[in-house]
């Protein structure tokens, strides 16, 4: 097992306290802060955060800018808004799609990086601190060196992975899941399964991973359904929390793989929402999985005190076996993208263009 780089603080009092303060003081005079239209201030993180930096007297200047799935565009916007303030180190608050991007500007700034040289990693050689605050339990990516954006010009959703995007803290209080819809806590939850289950569906799979991804499958299966029914029940949340973390443990090891390659299509085609498009081939991944890994699977969901059966049923609670109008054409177009994607190459399975025809005709409208 790798070490990561990231110090990990899980806590409901995670901005609170003097050596808390100290941490960020000893980051620099000034920040930019990285977040959505609302996330970060509905979830309370802004609540606990900027008192402590105006006690520490530090500057900042927050971009509200990020969308979900970002663009290449909002990166430049962010990248021009961190050079012109001269900030010194970056905080990114929320779900997946302010943390990638915070890690992005954070990158794009440092290396003074061109909209044409985002996912260019060798021209990464500089950074800033990064302090990342999660407000969904679904992406990880404050314990991963992940950055996922979108190309608009393309209609291309990404990644590009860094050991420079690891943040140097990432700062997780159950508390800032409480204010997230059941849609959204359905969907991030689904996400955080994915990259357990892809932590075996990997090349890179690695067995000293199984009890964590174990722990986080069982995590998920005990607490998802009650925390959609309560959703302000603190344990359930906590629950989610550290499954979401560690699913984004174990990426970092292994990084996603064919299920995320699959459902980046139906994000940027039809605006499936990110957690969701993993979902929707959930059971057909794993049925694919199980003729060349089945050992595996069955071990890890044995670990997790369940069964594939188990799983499957477990499984169908949840609104996820949805359709959507893709075409024919459009199938045929994906076919080679998928099977050309960054994560396809890594699946200890590949699917023949057959084999993917036939999965993507399932979810047809
Ligand atoms: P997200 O796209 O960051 O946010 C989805 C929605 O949830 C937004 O409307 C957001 O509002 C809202 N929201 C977030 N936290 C909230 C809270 N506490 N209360 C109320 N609303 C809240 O969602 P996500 O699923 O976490 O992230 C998805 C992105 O992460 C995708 O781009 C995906 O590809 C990427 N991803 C990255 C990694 C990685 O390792 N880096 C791994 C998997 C996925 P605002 O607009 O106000 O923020
Ligand atoms: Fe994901």
């Amino acid at each position: 097992m790798r070490e990561l780089p990231v110090s990990i603080y899980f806590s409901e009092r995670v901005l609170e306290g003097s050596v808390r303060q100290r941490q960020i003081n000893a980051l620099g005079k000034s920040c930019l802060i990285v977040c959505g239209a609302s996330s970060a201030y509905k979830s309370g993180v802004m609540d606990d955060l900027l008192p402590l930096l105006k006690k520490n007297k530090q500057k900042y200047q927050v971009f509200i800018e990020i969308r979900e799935n970002p663009d290449l565009e909002s990166i430049m916007r962010g990248k021009e808004l961190l050079l012109e303030g001269g900030f010194d180190f970056v905080i990114g608050i929320g779900g997946g799609s302010p943390l990638d991007a915070a890690k992005a500007i954070m990158l794009a700034a440092a290396n003074d990086l061109g909209i044409d040289e985002l996912y260019n990693v060798e021209r990464m050689t500089k950074r800033l601190p990064l302090v990342l605050i999660p407000t969904t339990h679904g992406t990880g990516s404050e314990v991963t060196q992940y950055s996922v954006l979108t190309d608009t010009a393309t209609g291309r959703k990404a990644g590009f992975g860094s050991e420079l995007a690891f943040a140097d803290m990432a700062l997780i209080n159950p508390r800032y899941a409480l204010s997230l819809s059941p849609r959204i806590s359905l969907n991030t939850s689904i996400d955080a399964l994915s990259h357990l289950l892809e932590g075996i569906y990997s090349t890179q799979r690695d067995k000293e991973l199984y009890s964590m991804i174990a722990e986080g499958i069982s995590l998920i299966m005990q607490n998802l359904e009650l925390c959609l029914k309560e959703p302000q029940y603190l344990p359930a949340r906590e629950a989610l929390m550290r499954a979401s973390m560690l699913g984004g443990v174990t990426i970092a090891h292994t990084s996603t793989t064919l299920q995320h390659a699959i459902g980046y299509p139906f994000t940027t085609l039809y605006d499936i929402p990110h957690g969701l498009a993993n979902g929707i081939f959930m059971r057909q991944m794993m049925d694919f999985y199980y003729s060349e890994i089945g050992d595996e699977i069955a071990q890890v969901l044995e670990m997790a005190a369940t069964t594939r059966e188990a799983f499957y049923a477990w499984l169908e609670k949840f609104p996820l076996d949805i359709k959507v109008p893709i075409t024919d054409e459009i199938i045929e177009a994906k076919i080679p993208e998928i099977l050309g994607a960054r994560n396809t190459v890594i699946s200890p399975r590949k699917p023949t263009p057959e084999e993917l025809r036939a999965l993507l005709k399932t979810v047809q409208k």
